[in-house]
């Protein structure tokens, strides 16, 4: 097993010039040059669950490929007992935006976990410290050369105030900020660097995968592959709203023969999981031609599978960081109906590259129309494929983090709009 990752998360790196094909020679060149500045460098990446959701789906193929390009790429999970994990998922939600009680026993979770977890840091270059849970560490930086930077991957523009002013006393303390998005960016008093992420496009949840496989992984999950399918892939998660797929696809179903996949799993910080699969089966009940699959965190090539499988893929969150199974969906070269929040809202161009909703109707509404006129639904999904490409994709990710490091190196200087 890989010292570098956390245990149990096998690496899958694959040399950079395997991405010649998807993203030609030229950019490729350009990245080796740039990473030539940062190599020998040593550079710690904390977050809070090694696998489940998106942040987890980013560090297994960024360290790796860093790694492949000579930088020191450290990868470390912080530990938390249920109490934290409940405290920072109701953090998440309200920093989204939620309405969510929260009180002094939550933040003095939050604190003890900090505390406990205070060996974790590495001397190292650079340290990025992801989302709320872990950064409460800055408060251990030891080596004063060290660069922190905070990489933030929620909206957390409709924060709660309470809540931010305890965490924003934290992150000004950090070197540097990064926000997927111009709008989650809060008018912090150190840099704050906009750097969306990314999906790898050869790993085994994204790499092309011939017919006769896609069908039979769809076939062995009692799903009917000749069948148009609607499919949505997130934890289950009220945030993702399956309650309200599912609604949508009832309205779907009374007009047209199809299936909807709902598939799942959980995170390891997420406490929520097993409560809303529950609702979820209830709500399902007496629905016809509905699949839920509650699936293993390892279930890449499934995924993959399924997103190629289907006819149409849906993702009506009602809250979004960016929303990575969206970026999934349109690589595939899918329609993508998408809830009109978060990075979803950025990711689609409402039809040109996928729809944007805002109830279960109009999800409704934008599937049908979808299933009903093939030719449209090819045309948008080779659009998205096209604009994951532009924009999306591993290797110009990694080039921007090496560029955020350089930034860095220079001092307090605001890099902006990468
Ligand atoms: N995912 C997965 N298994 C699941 C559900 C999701 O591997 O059962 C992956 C999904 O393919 C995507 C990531 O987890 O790569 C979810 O990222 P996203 O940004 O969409 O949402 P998050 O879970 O981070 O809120």
């Amino acid at each position: 097993m890989a010292d570098f990752m956390p245990a149990g998360v096998v690496p899958e790196a694959r040399p950079l010039d395997d991405y010649a094909d998807v993203i030609g020679r030229p950019q490729l060149a350009e990245i080796r040059n740039l990473a030539r500045y940062v190599e020998g460098r040593t550079f710690q990446h904390v977050n809070s669950t090694a696998v489940g959701g998106g942040v987890a789906e980013i560090l297994a193929r960024l360290v790796p490929m860093m790694r492949d390009l000579g930088v020191d790429a450290r990868w470390s999970v912080m530990e938390g007992d249920a109490e934290f994990f409940k405290a920072t998922k109701a953090f998440h939600n309200a920093l989204h935006g939620m309405l969510v009680p929260l009180d002094d026993s939550m933040f003095d979770a939050y604190e003890r976990a900090t505390e406990r977890n205070r060996g974790l840091l590495q001397d190292c270059d650079y340290v990025a410290l992801h989302d709320p849970q872990p950064a409460g560490l800055i408060e251990y930086r030891r080596d004063v050369r060290s660069k922190f930077v905070w990489r933030c991957h929620i909206d957390v523009s409709e924060a709660e105030a309470r809540l931010w002013a305890f965490l924003r006393r934290r992150i000004e303390r950090f070197d540097a900020s990064i926000f997927h998005l111009p709008q989650y960016t809060k008018g912090l008093h150190i840099p704050q660097v906009l750097l969306p992420p990314a999906i790898d496009p050869l790993s085994e949840k994204n790499c092309d995968l011939p017919d006769h496989e896609v069908k039979s992984i769809v076939a062995s999950h009692g799903i009917d592959p000749e069948k148009p399918m609607v499919l949505q892939v997130s934890r289950f998660d009220w945030l993702k709203d399956p309650l309200g797929v599912v609604e949508a696809f009832g309205i779907v179903r009374r007009w047209m023969e199809c299936q909807l996949v709902l598939a799942g799993g959980s995170a390891s910080d997420d406490p929520e999981g097993a409560e809303v699969l529950a609702a979820v089966l209830r709500r399902a009940e007496g629905v016809p031609d509905v699949h839920i699959l509650s699936l293993p965190p390892d279930a890449h090539r499934t995924i993959n599978a399924l997103q190629r499988a289907a006819t149409v893929i849906v993702q009506k969150s009602v809250r979004e960081g960016f929303g990575l199974v969206v970026t999934e969906g349109m690589w595939k070269g899918k329609p993508v109906v998408g809830g009109s929040v978060g990075g979803i809202r950025y990711q689609l161009v409402h039809d040109v590259t996928g729809f944007l909703v805002h109830s279960p109707e109009g999800c409704a509404f934008r599937v049908r129309q979808l299933l009903a006129d093939p030719e449209r639904a090819r045309i948008m999904g080779q659009r998205a494929q096209e604009s994951v490409r532009e924009r999306y994709l591993l290797p110009s990710y990694i080039r921007n983090w090496i560029l955020v490091l350089l930034a860095m190196d220079r001092g307090p200087v605001p890099v902006n709009h990468l």
